[in-house]
């Protein structure tokens, strides 16, 4: 480990997709940074490890190398809801699924060989402020040795219990309860191919693809309430079998290690600028995994934020560029938060949402337009639409077979949640009580 500066233009905190994705970017502007990792890499953090976004990491300069993992890019969306099939080939928007401990130390080299200091291993443990903003962070080193060091501005990448977020004293809003669990594992023995496939069978979501080093990931999403029953004995290979597409699939691959799950986690936004200091990716601002936007959307905000901060910093204009900057992650953020809480909601896809499934596969445009909602391309609630599902609800009615009661109860059940997102987009409810950020147990179980 290089020794560090003792001022820096940007301290960020925290060295994964968001950490290093920022501090790349604010390098290539030619200014100082640094980045502290308390972890060692490579490791593993929790998720399924799909993402998109391949724009900003053909920015980044990096495609290269993640091709070269052998994750093959997914541009065959195998989609299945039910009955309803939502099949397509997408080859101008593809995903990659790459496990963190590839990512994370790829994406850390590159902002070094960007220009930036990194220190893993190294614990930030306060901020240093004077009577106007923060000004630093006091660190430990891996010997445990205290230090501190000053920056022009502090960003916080580190995670959903952000000690940033702590230190600052940032309150969360519009927090919600995760009502899905999940679990994953890696398998060896399935030829690699550029397929991502997502069947919703019942009330569990069931993805896979194939991944870096010729593995193939499969997860299931499914009710809070199963958990147990999917942890226990062979529950989770269990039921991979029950969905036909995985068990040919697996038939005759080899579980790499046992699934890991997890089965706690709060989605919230969180104030996320103020002086001298910012927060970036999940420290800012988390959202329900299942339609597996979280990777993305910090490398899009970590790009965002470099150019506000760097301008900020050039022009002495930084807390109002950081509170743009705030107010813009917001703002392209909203929607998707919401989808994404409507999407990891328990239990098995209601009537009317089927029927709105089902219109959508009819018309390949529009199923096309329903596909750019994971690649950030099309506005979610503009194709899951209220219009959309009245229009579902009349066509079940017509149809008949499904009962009155229900379907009705359903359209309303969705409109009056489609109303409470925009009211709380527009009205944001602030948590009660002290700023929570940093707690002592992860909200996560992962095991
Ligand atoms: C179950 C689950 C499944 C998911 N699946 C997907 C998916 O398929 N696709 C997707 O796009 N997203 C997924 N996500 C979300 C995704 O994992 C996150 O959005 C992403 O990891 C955010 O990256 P980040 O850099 O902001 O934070 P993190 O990856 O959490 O990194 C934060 C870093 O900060 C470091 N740190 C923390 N505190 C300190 C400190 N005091 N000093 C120094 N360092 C510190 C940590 O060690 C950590 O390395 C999933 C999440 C969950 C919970």
């Amino acid at each position: 480990m290089p020794p560090l500066n003792e001022l820096y233009d940007v301290v960020v905190v925290g060295g994964r997709v968001a950490g290093a994705t920022l501090a790349a970017n604010v390098a290539k502007r030619g200014m100082g940074v640094c980045v502290l990792e308390r972890a060692e890499f490579p490791s593993d953090t929790l998720s399924t490890h799909l993402f998109q976004n391949l724009e900003g990491l053909e920015r980044l300069g990096v495609m290269g190398q993640l091709l070269a993992t052998g994750a093959p890019p997914l541009t065959e969306f195998r989609l299945r809801v039910e009955d309803v099939d939502l099949t397509q080939d997408h080859p101008d928007m593809a995903m990659l699924n790459i496990r963190r401990r590839v990512l994370d130390p790829l994406l850390l080299n590159n902002a070094e060989a960007a220009g930036a200091d990194i220190a893993l291993r190294t614990r930030v443990v306060g901020l240093l402020h004077d009577e106007r903003r923060v000004t630093g962070v006091r660190i430990e080193d891996p010997e445990g040795r205290p230090s501190e060091i000053r920056a022009r501005v502090v960003i916080g990448a580190d995670g959903r219990n952000s000690t940033v977020a702590r230190l600052v004293g940032a309150r969360r809003y519009n927090v919600t309860e995760n009502e899905r669990a999940g679990g994953l594992a890696y398998y060896e023995g399935v030829e690699p191919h550029g397929v991502l496939h997502f069947y919703i069978l019942g009330s569990t979501y069931f993805i896979g693809s194939s991944s870096d080093s010729g593995l193939f990931m499969a997860s299931a999403y499914y009710d809070k309430a199963d958990h147990r029953r999917f942890r226990e004995g062979n529950g989770f290979e269990d039921a991979l079998a029950t969905c036909p597409p995985f068990a040919s699939l697996l038939k005759g691959a080899t579980l790499t290690a046992p699934p890991q799950f997890a089965s706690r986690w709060q989605g919230f936004f969180r104030e996320s600028a103020g002086p001298g200091w910012a927060l970036v990716g999940d420290a800012g601002h988390f959202k329900d995994p299942a339609p597996g936007q979280g990777i993305a959307d910090a490398i899009r905000q970590a790009e965002r934020l470099a150019e506000y901060a760097c301008y900020g910093i050039d022009t002495h204009s930084l807390g109002d560029q950081l509170a743009r900057w705030w107010r813009w992650r917001d703002h392209d953020a909203a929607e998707m938060y919401w989808w994404a809480r409507e999407f990891g909601r328990a239990g098995v896809q209601s009537p009317v949402v089927v029927e709105m499934f089902r219109r959508i596969a009819a018309d390949p445009r529009t199923l096309r337009a329903g596909h750019a909602v994971a690649f950030h391309q099309q506005r979610p609630f503009r194709i899951f639409s209220p219009v959309r599902a009245s229009t579902a609800a009349g066509r079940l009615l017509a149809r008949g077979g499904t009962p009155r009661g229900k379907v009705v109860a359903d359209l309303l059940g969705l409109g009056a949640r489609d109303f409470q997102r925009r009211w709380r987009t527009h009205r944001p409810v602030y948590e009660a009580g002290p700023a929570r950020a940093a707690q002592e147990e992860p909200e996560e179980v992962l095991h």
